[in-house]
């Protein structure tokens, strides 16, 4: 069966290469027609949980995996329901009925809308979890594929991580390619590095979110980009708000192209010249996308933040 995501395309920045004194790459997932790198994970679960017979998709984002999962839904003919919290965006709710999925909304918070979408889930119905399950990290491990494809053999990758599951993926990818050598720079913000606390605390711990990169803002962190991170080298590294939001206004003028601030976070490395990226010549960053920024929007949390 055809994959639900499209190869995206891998070229190197020459703007953020000079800036950053290397080559640096981008891998430019926000073309995806869902807008970010989740359709790839969740595309594969959502045809894999079709094939054993599923008839419904269930999913308690309102965020790009929720976008995901209906266009998923869509594409394989199969009913979805989308449980969000109150807090959820107009946009963000329409972009989800755009893909025919039904929106319900419930609770104050993702929790109470999760436990709803929980309680909802029946024989025949497939639950999508945003980032934890092997089918995810199975597909979203082919965004190394493309790049072993194209020929192209980065020193190092840069990427964002939420709860985990891009890093999961992008870990799995490299292994599968023969390329466990290759270190990846995992990146957070300042109020959602649960994977950074994680880490230093030496177990998955339960954490407070409180960045706008609301992508990243996952309490805790999967099993699995744990225990990745004691077989393959990666390196954590957090950044603040206003270096991702400014890493996002950068990107635009560079690239003219929109991104969530949890993708302006794996930017910020390569904009603020992270001392972890001094020993590659050569950098991929795993542009991951978001439906969630605009224009107007970034300009907001810029001046909400007192950008300099
Ligand atoms: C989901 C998401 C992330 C984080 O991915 P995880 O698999 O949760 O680590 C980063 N950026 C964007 C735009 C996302 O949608």
């Amino acid at each position: 069966m055809r994959p639900l995501h499209i190869d995206t395309p891998l070229f190197e920045s020459r703007a953020l290469s000079i800036g950053a004194g290397r080559t640096i790459w981008l891998k430019l997932e926000t073309v995806q027609p869902p807008g970010s790198f989740k359709i790839r994970g969740i595309g594969l679960a959502c045809q894999q949980y079709a094939r054993r017979g599923a008839r419904r998709f269930i999913s308690s984002s309102g965020g790009n995996a929720g976008i995901a999962v209906a266009y998923a839904g869509r594409h394989l003919s199969i009913p979805v329901i989308v449980v969000v919290p109150e807090t959820t965006t107009a946009d963000a709710k329409a972009l989800i009925k755009q893909e025919g999925a039904e929106v319900i909304v419930h609770g104050a918070n993702w929790h109470d809308a999760n436990a709803l979408a929980l309680s909802m889930v029946e024989e025949t119905d497939a639950f999508l979890h945003p980032f934890d399950d092997p089918l995810i990290w199975k597909g979203h491990a082919s965004i190394i594929d493309e790049v072993a494809a194209s020929h192209v053999r980065p020193d190092a990758i840069v990427l964002s991580v939420g709860g985990g599951g891009l890093l999961s993926g992008v870990v799995e990818g490299l292994s599968r390619n023969g390329w466990s050598d290759i270190p990846v720079i995992a990146v957070e913000t300042v109020g959602a590095d649960a994977y950074a606390q994680s880490i230093e605390a030496g177990s998955c711990i339960e954490t407070a979110v409180t960045s706008i990169a609301t992508c990243l803002g996952a309490s805790k962190i999967c099993e699995q980009a744990f225990s990745v991170s004691k077989t393959h080298r990666v390196h954590s590294v957090v950044v603040s708000d206003q270096a991702a939001v400014s890493a996002c206004q950068n990107f635009l003028q560079d690239h003219r192209t929109v991104v969530e601030p949890a993708c302006g976070a794996a930017l910020a490395v390569v904009y603020d010249g992270a001392p972890e990226l001094e020993e590659f010549n050569s950098v991929m960053v795993v542009i991951c996308g978001g439906v969630a920024a605009s224009v107007e929007q970034l300009q907001k949390w810029s001046g909400d933040l007192c950008v300099a």
